[in-house]
């Protein structure tokens, strides 16, 4: 079975609907798991011992499209000496007048110094993670501080935190370095949430993550909108470094029931499931552009609050936070139609993101890139894992296990995934449910959800059939809700 790296979840945009039989063949056999009847399904286990960390496997191939590929326990399973290299993870929003070029020489330069990774590279700037030897990584920053071309980059590249960590090559199976319309994607192609597309301007603004000295800057009012009969209450978007947001959340916690400030993660149900800063909101996302859609449902949790943001390395809070603040611009000082939520637009009061995400939190708080030290678990306003997009696939903060298994509802933080054809959720799957998913020798297997399973089982068992997958409840918000709450709901799977 081919191995595929979980980070394409990322970028998933749809339910992918093909399929093919050498995926088929991989998961023959099969023996449904049902979670209410599984040992352990109402009350969880105590742990003696922290579960193993999750680890993705990552072996360089890519999968037919629609083959859904089994997260291995193995993860980024070399024996190299990790300090004598290094993994980098950066990002900067500043214009780049010719983006193709820069892939070009991106490519070359990361290729012939055997660095592997993803760049991602569009008019707004550039968004990257990259490993290999300290010379490799040396010369791909060397490539982006001396571009003639691009002068703003390269003077913002002189002095961007590029968190860099112990690595090697073997952290991406291959290097990939493309042109994107946005570094990040925010705006939908197509569908979901409707009415606050028109509004974002996340992607405009020339912000040099990490490293931008002023704290705070005003919202930008958007001159080409028609004028509102009165400008909604300006939200300030600012940073926060990661021992400042440390003392915002221990603040918060110590006044939780009064307080107006709300601690939003703004990554993806199943990063914010497995590690997550005390308190927080986890947005039950499945990619971020749905993150508007969230929130325009629940405004009230936001409006006239101060916000807390964070994420993974910090560019998903850049367009996120912006998002944030423009809300109601374009609502004529707030007015609205339904009477029950009169003016509110969800606009909170201000907007504070954590620079340089959990990772600037890890290193800077913690004094470890990746920790699960003595007493980490004491000191660390942050529980539990850090979901990263390469072979990793995710790295102690603490040794805490926060979330539980999603085929028996034992405590877990051990990655896996959903075993219905063609689906590519990432699920909790334990050891012991976990043996079999998408392995053809394997025994129990868990599914996202019912109807995953139900579509799955009916394929395997009529043969010759090919219908196309359909999507899953999972599509919806409620089973991601639902794995997202604090204690494991009996029959939450499926
Ligand atoms: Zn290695
Ligand atoms: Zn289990
Ligand atoms: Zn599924
Ligand atoms: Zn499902």
């Amino acid at each position: 079975m081919d191995p595929k790296k979980i980070g394409n979840e990322r970028s998933t945009r749809d339910v992918p609907l093909g399929f093919t039989a050498a995926a088929a063949a991989a998961r023959r056999a099969f023996r449904p798991l049902h979670p209410a009847d599984a040992p352990g399904a109402m009350s969880a286990p105590a742990l003696e011992h922290p579960p193993p960390v999750a680890r993705l496997d990552g072996a360089p191939r890519r999968l037919p499209k629609g083959a859904s590929d089994p997260i291995s326990q193995r993860g980024g399973g070399c024996e190299c000496d990790r300090s004598k290299g290094a993994i980098v993870l950066f990002y900067a929003y500043v214009p780049i007048a010719d983006p193709a070029s820069l892939v070009t020489e991106l490519r070359a330069t990361c290729g012939s110094n055997g660095v592997t990774g993803k760049l991602r590279i569009g008019r707004e700037g550039i968004n990257g993670t990259a490993a290999g030897s300290h010379v490799g990584i040396d010369a791909m920053i060397h490539a982006l501080a001396s571009c003639a071309r691009e002068p703003r980059l390269a003077a913002a590249a002189k002095s961007l935190d590029y968190k860099r960590a112990p690595g090697c090559a073997c952290l991406f199976d291959d290097l990939s370095v493309r042109l994107v319309p946005e570094i990040v994607p925010f705006e939908p192609s197509t569908g979901g949430a409707k009415s606050a597309r028109k509004k974002r301007r996340g992607g405009r603004h020339a912000t040099v993550g990490g490293d931008d000295d002023g704290d705070e800057r005003g919202t930008e009012t958007d001159a080409s909108a028609p004028s509102a009969p009165s400008a909604p209450v300006p939200c300030p978007v600012g940073y926060l470094d990661p021992r400042d947001f440390h003392d915002a959340v221990r603040d918060r916690a110590a006044s939780a029931s009064t307080s107006d400030v709300v601690i939003l993660d703004v990554r993806n149900w199943y990063e914010s499931r497995v590690g997550h800063f005390e308190g927080a909101v986890l947005a039950p996302i499945r990619r971020f552009s749905q993150l508007p859609e969230y929130v325009e449902s629940n405004k009230t949790l936001f409006h006239g609050k101060d916000v807390l943001m964070y994420c993974t390395g910090g560019i998903r809070c850049e367009k996120a936070a912006r998002y944030l603040a423009s809300l109601g611009e374009n609502d004529g000082g707030g007015e609205k139609k339904n009477g029950d939520d009169a003016g509110v637009t969800g606009r909170p009061r201000s907007v504070r993101q954590l620079r340089g995400g959990i990772v600037a939190y890890a290193r800077d708080v913690l004094g470890a890139e990746a920790g699960a030290e003595a007493g980490a678990e004491t000191k660390s306003a942050y529980k539990g894992l850090n979901f990263v997009f390469d072979n990793r696939g995710a790295v102690p903060v603490t040794s805490d296990v926060v979330t539980w298994c999603d085929g028996c509802g034992a405590r877990s933080n051990r990655l896996g995934k959903c075993a219905g054809f063609g689906c590519h959720v990432i699920l909790v799957v334990c050891e012991a449910c976990g043996g079999g998913n998408g392995d053809a020798n394997g025994e129990a297997r868990v599914f996202c959800c019912g109807s995953c399973e139900a579509q799955t089982i009916a394929r395997e068992t009529t043969p010759g059939a090919k219908q196309k997958r359909k999507p899953c409840e999972c599509d919806g918000y409620e089973s991601r809700r639902r794995r997202l709450l604090p204690t494991p709901t009996p029959g939450s799977v499926g």
